[in-house]
Parts: C-alpha cells; sequence; structure tokens
C-alpha cells in the first residue's frame, strides 16, 4: 500500500476529479477553442465560467476580479510584473516580503531588485512561525511612501501556519500600500473568509486541492490598472493571454465545489494530527514541531527529532512507499537547509531532522499510524 503525504507539495487528482474527467473524455468533448464563436467554442467557455463564478464567490469578488493562468508561480511573476510597469518612473523603490514566502515570490523579487534598483525589506518571523506584525508596522511607517508592494502569504507551505492577514491588509489598506496575498496553502484546507481581507492581488493553484496541474488564478482588485505578464489574444478579458487551459479550468471549478465538503474533514483531520504528535512527544520528548503554538492548517505536520536525520528517515519512509517531504517541496534544489524553519530561528542541527507529514483532507488515521511506526522503528535502532 502506497501512502502520500505530501498534499503539500502537489495533492493527487481528486476522485470527483477523476469521475469528471473520465466522463468527459467518453462524451467526447467538447474540444474546442473557447474563444471560437461556434457551439463547441462556446461551450468550453461556458465551463470556463462557471469556474471562474465559484472562484469569485469564494474570494467574495465578482468575476471580472478573476484570472485563470498556468499557476500560483505565473500569478506571482505577474504581480512583481505589474508592480515594475507600475512604478518604472520612481525614485524609491521598496518591496516588503515576508522572510517565509515561497521561492516563487522570493525570486521575483530578488530579480526586480538585481535588475531595476528595488530594494528589499524582509519582515522576520517569530519562533511561532508567524510573521512579526509589530515590525511590519514600523516598516511601514518609516517606508509608507516607497514602498511599491507588501507580500505575505496566508498559510507557510512547509509549517502550515496561518498568517495574520486580517490584521495585514488591515495595515496596508490604511497606508494605501498594495497587499499581495499567496493563498495557495490556505485553499481546501479550513473554512477561511476572504471576504475578511483586503488584498489587492491573491493567488492560487489547482493542482494543491485535487484539480489538473497547470492551471492557477490571480484575483486582482482593480483589473482597470493591471498590466498583464503575457500579452496575447484578448483572453481572460486581456489580462491574460493565450488559450486558456479549458479543462484544466473545469477540473479546478469540480475541485472548488467540493472544497465546502473536504473543510468539514477539518476538525477529523485537526484530531489524527494532533493525536498523531501527541504520540511523537510520548515517543521522544525533546521533539520540535514547527509551529505548534500558532494556529496551522490541520493537514500538517513538521518536526525534527534530535538524533534522526531527515534524509535518513525519509529514506525509511520511502523503503515502506510512504512518501513525505524533508522541507518545500517545491524549493529550488540548490537551497540545502529550509529558509523557513532559518528564519524562525532553528540551529542547522535541528533543521537537518526536519520531517513535513502534509495529508489528504478525509479520515488518514491510519496513514498516520503507518508513519508513526516507521519512526518508532528508526527511532529505537537509532538513538537508543
Ligand atoms: N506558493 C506556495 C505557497 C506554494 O506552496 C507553491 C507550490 O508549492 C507555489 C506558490 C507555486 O505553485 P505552482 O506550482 O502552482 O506554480
Amino acid at each position: 500500500m502506497t501512502i502520500y503525504l505530501d498534499y503539500n507539495g502537489s495533492a493527487p487528482l481528486a476522485g470527483e476529479v477523476e469521475e469528471y474527467l473520465i466522463t468527459r473524455i467518453k462524451k467526447n468533448g467538447p474540444y474546442a477553442n473557447p474563444s471560437a464563436n461556434h457551439y463547441l467554442g462556446m461551450k468550453c467557455s461556458m465551463g470556463i465560467e462557471k469556474t471562474r463564478t465559484s472562484m469569485a464567490s469564494l474570494f467574495s469578488v465578482s468575476s471580472k476580479n478573476v484570472v485563470f493562468n498556468s499557476g500560483a508561480t505565473e500569478g506571482i511573476s505577474s504581480v512583481f510584473n505589474h508592480t515594475y510597469h507600475q512604478n518604472k518612473n520612481a525614485k524609491k523603490k521598496i518591496l516588503v516580503l515576508s522572510d517565509i514566502e515561497h521561492s516563487a515570490t522570493r525570486n521575483s523579487a530578488s530579480y526586480l531588485a538585481d535588475n531595476y534598483n528595488y530594494e528589499i525589506i524582509k519582515i522576520k518571523v517569530l519562533e511561532n512561525g508567524q510573521i512579526d506584525i509589530e515590525q511590519l508596522e514600523e516598516i511601514i511607517t518609516t517606508h509608507k511612501n516607497d514602498i511599491k508592494l507588501i507580500s505575505v502569504m496566508a498559510a507557510n507551505n512547509e509549517t502550515g501556519v496561518i498568517q495574520p492577514v486580517e490584521e495585514i491588509s488591515n495595515l496596508t489598506s490604511s497606508y494605501n500600500i498594495p497587499y499581495f496575498c499567496d493563498a495557495t496553502q490556505i485553499l481546501g484546507k479550513c473554512n477561511f473568509d476572504f471576504s475578511k481581507i483586503k488584498a489587492d492581488f491573491l493567488c492560487c493553484s489547482g493542482h494543491k486541492i485535487g484539480a489538473l496541474t497547470g492551471v492557477g488564478a490571480l484575483i486582482i482588485r482593480n483589473p482597470e490598472t493591471f498590466t498583464p505578464l503575457i500579452i496575447g489574444g484578448n483572453q481572460e478579458s486581456g489580462m491574460r493571454g493565450g488559450t486558456q487551459n479549458y479543462i484544466g479550468i473545469e477540473t479546478f471549478g469540480i475541485a472548488l465545489e467540493n472544497i465546502k465538503e473536504k473543510t468539514q474533514y477539518s476538525k477529523t483531520v485537526r484530531n489524527s494530527r494532533d493525536t498523531f504528535e501527541k504520540q511523537l512527544k510520548d515517543l521522544c520528548p525533546e521533539i520540535i514541531i514547527f509551529g505548534e503554538e500558532s494556529s496551522r492548517v490541520c493537514n500538517t505536520s513538521y518536526f525534527s527529532i534530535p538524533g534522526l536525520s531527515s534524509s535518513q528517515l525519509q529514506e525509511e519512509f520511502q523503503l515502506n512507499k510512504i512518501f513525505v517531504t524533508t522541507g518545500s517541496a517545491c524549493s529550488d534544489k540548490k537551497e540545502s537547509q529550509s529558509h523557513v524553519l532559518k528564519s524562525m530561528g532553528f540551529s542547522p542541527q535541528v533543521i537537518n531532522g526536519a520531517i513535513r507529514l502534509s495529508c489528504v483532507m478525509k479520515d488518514n488515521v491510519r496513514c498516520f499510524d503507518h508513519a508513526l511506526k516507521i519512526i518508532k522503528e528508526k527511532f529505537h535502532s537509532q538513538v537508543h
């Protein structure tokens, strides 16, 4: 039996999505260019619009604020590209980022710093995995006229720690500074009320919630002033050129329809995760569970056991057909140690033991039981 515990890296196709695709293929379409003005084109376009309506409702925006693209990385690149175009003539240009942003955000910011004279200010992260909101306030009051974008994700991909996004967006909107929130990891994992946050941009990605890979969405508060990254035809109201990945977008819609049902499992998933972590603590009281004191998405457990190296543990898991990660799944392979854990202040030894389990939003007690068995065996053979 294979046990997949890397849902934060990429979720396998959701059952409903798989069924939808099989039926769609058996029915032989429709396949057409969604911009075509014939019946089949219109049918494809209707599928896109249906997902747009669901997406708009999830984010409490209107359909005109939703732009489909290829995934969160493209959404992030688009936001930074837009920021560049908006501020070409500014003398001083500052980007403010949390120290735990995804590498797509970090690298997009570095690109502007290396090529277009931007300065980057990082918001420190506390040991509990949340950003230092007081420091953010200080940064804003000191540099308010020069900050061109503030980027703080909703939930971190490694720790699962949920950031104080409502407070952040209250701050940014009161100073009229654009706020970008990467919502990729929070979607489908808790009942988050997006109507409470006043972000200028939000991004998300299909493959994190069981849709096909290669599809994502960017929510844009003021589409009228947006500069697209991809010009192309007039698809997506001119905000993202190129024939839409309409089958991918349809699967995104199916996965979104099931989000509410999945979040109903939050309590069950949290209970099994918490029980697992309690059993780990019984095994080794010195264990460090990252972000334990903070509000975390319920499917994620990220920890380090003194004396157990993550690569050895991962290998042991793999031999037993259990798939976990030792850090950020989509971080560039150059990165040897998690920047997230470094910014939380953990030592290289602690980081060397970091293992992340991220599970499906369903009853998954058995997955955790299997994982615990492997950890116990490895712990007894290696540490004791
Ligand atoms: N942002 C976060 C927080 C992520 O976890 C990921 C992927 O792991 C991305 C962005 C990139 O998403 P995509 O694979 O859709 O480009």
